[in-house]
């Protein structure tokens, strides 16, 4: 590239050149003159360069080497030369993209301003303009993100719709974002159906409208947007599920007592709970194989979810290698000699090293201690001393320990957990039929709604199967498409990030500026 001097006039915005330039204090005071010798009237749009007297007008530019910049500007009145306008003389206008006509920062400066405004907020946005010799005030930043409002939207196809709180249980509002542009575009001041049937009726084009389920946003929907189809949202679904099993267990407390109680006098349950355990290891290794196979295939963790109907976190922890079990060799090996382990027990043969002989000729590979520590863990559990009875979990706790949990108990929760699988077989089955709800969603298998839908009515979640069956058109729509509201969620928490930054003082307009001005 060829190399050239910086020529003064390079520094200032464009169609004027400098004058002069005098340092004053800390500022740098530069004398521009336009390059034109005409202007436009504002009245009549016609070109004019006749001259009727001049004056100055003093702006603030960018700063220039860490002082700020004042510019002078030597502007002209001119004569409007149309014979019927009504302006006869006019103020020099410039290139708006240069200065706005009544400006008092140069349209480069407003711009940085607005940026700042935006991202940080009034106050915090002053402090470090002030750093970068940007003489603003915290009333004027938010003036500027004020004036300069939102960008204006292309008009969406597929909509996610929620509330949001602008004050914790007491006032919310309602946000709106683009789903396949993935961005906000407008904010509502309440949740009320009304309000977002008057906005979504202006945007006839809209297809698809994400939104939770029972609530107004349906209803203003179907009636805005008879033709739209909607989504019952994904995210909130898998989370009444979760809640639903969690009323199962709240309504089961009793006979979860009950169960508990007498958990510690049955020997049964050890047996049971190893079991459980066992069971818990085979489960793991198969989803780790199940995942890392599909991962060798170069399949996108998106799709290793749709195919195998575990989780996104757990898919995640499985390829980073986070899941991979400590080998429980002792349970495993001695799982097939349970049965017959019980029954000598039973019989009064409860020597361990006498019992490891037998096994040892029957076949049996472990070790002694393997053998031993059962018939420790198996006394144990038959001593009725107060220190081994029980104290009965939470409902959240039971809730948690029987899904999430339920690969990685210890031992004392997997006897409590037994005791309650083998006490009350109702809460089994909800378990199951709320599993089943998940891997639905996360497979897409829109076609297992019906049967599933029978299944759960009978069972102690009916009231949640009843719920799916009231909104079920939408909810078969969260299964078989990808339409979610996760990241309405997502531009939640930032709104959530911005109104704190306002100390309270937020104003919906100011909100939605900052909030979708940014993106
Ligand atoms: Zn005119």
């Amino acid at each position: 590239m060829m190399q050239r001097a910086l020529r003064p006039s390079a520094l200032v915005p464009r169609g004027f050149d400098v004058e002069s330039a005098v340092c004053d204090g800390a500022a740098t005071v530069i004398t521009v003159r336009p390059t034109s010798d005409t202007s436009l009237c504002p009245g009549c749009g016609a070109i004019s360069g006749r001259i009727h007297s001049r004056y100055q007008r003093r702006l603030t530019d960018l700063p220039l080497a860490g002082r700020t910049v004042r510019l002078v500007v030597a502007a002209r009145r001119f004569r409007c030369v149309t014979v019927m306008c009504v302006r006869r003389i006019f103020t020099e206008r410039f290139d708006d993209s240069a200065l706005a006509p009544w400006a008092r920062r140069t349209a480069r400066l407003d711009l940085v301003v607005h940026h700042l405004g935006v991202a940080l907020g009034g106050r915090p946005a002053a402090s470090f303009a002030r750093r970068l010799m940007l003489p603003v005030s915290n009333d004027t930043l938010l003036r500027v993100v004020r004036r300069r409002g939102c960008p204006p939207f292309p008009a969406p196809s597929v909509i996610g719709i929620d509330d949001w709180a602008w004050r914790r249980n007491q006032r919310y509002g309602t946000i709106i974002c683009d789903l396949e542009r993935r961005r906000p575009i407008t904010l509502l001041p309440d949740r009320e159906p009304a309000t977002a049937q008057a906005w979504l009726t202006g945007q006839p084009q809209i297809a698809v409208v994400a939104r939770d389920r029972g609530g107004g946003y349906a209803l203003a929907a179907a009636k805005a947007l008879p033709h739209a189809t909607q989504v019952a949202d994904r995210w909130h679904l898998m989370e009444n599920a979760s809640h639903a099993f969690l009323d199962a267990v709240r309504k089961s407390m009793r006979q979860v007592r009950i169960a508990v109680g007498s958990a510690t006098i049955n020997p049964d349950l050890l047996t049971a709970a190893e079991r459980i355990q066992y069971e818990g290891y085979l489960r793991r290794e198969d989803t780790n194989a199940a995942i890392l196979k599909q991962a060798e295939k170069r399949v996108s963790i998106k799709e290793i979810v749709r195919l195998t109907g575990h989780s996104r976190g757990l898919v995640r922890r499985v390829l980073r290698g986070q899941r991979s079990d400590v080998f429980r060799v002792r349970e495993s090996s001695l799982e097939h000699h349970l049965p017959w382990l019980d029954a000598q027990w039973a019989a009064g043969h409860c020597n361990g090293a006498d019992l490891w002989r037998c096994l040892k000729a029957q076949g049996f590979r472990g070790s002694v201690r393997v053998v031993t520590e059962w018939a420790t863990r198996r006394r144990r559990a038959e001593m009725p001393d107060t220190q081994s009875l029980q104290r009965v979990p939470s409902a959240r706790t039971i809730a948690r320990l029987m899904t999430n949990g339920r690969d990685t108990l210890s031992k004392s929760e997997t006897v409590t957990i037994a005791a309650i699988e083998q006490g009350v077989p109702l809460l089994v089955e909800a378990r199951e039929i709320i599993t089943a709800f998940h891997t639905m969603i996360r497979k897409k298998a829109h076609g297992d709604l019906d049967p599933w839908l029978e299944r759960a009515c009978a069972s102690l979640v009916a009231s949640f199967a009843n719920g799916i069956i009231k909104d079920k058109a939408a909810v078969n729509a969260a299964i078989a498409t990808s339409w979610s509201n996760g990241q309405t969620e997502g531009q939640i928490t930032k709104l959530k990030l911005v109104k704190r930054q306002m100390y309270g003082r937020a104003k919906l307009d100011l909100l939605q500026a900052r909030l979708i001005g940014a993106t």
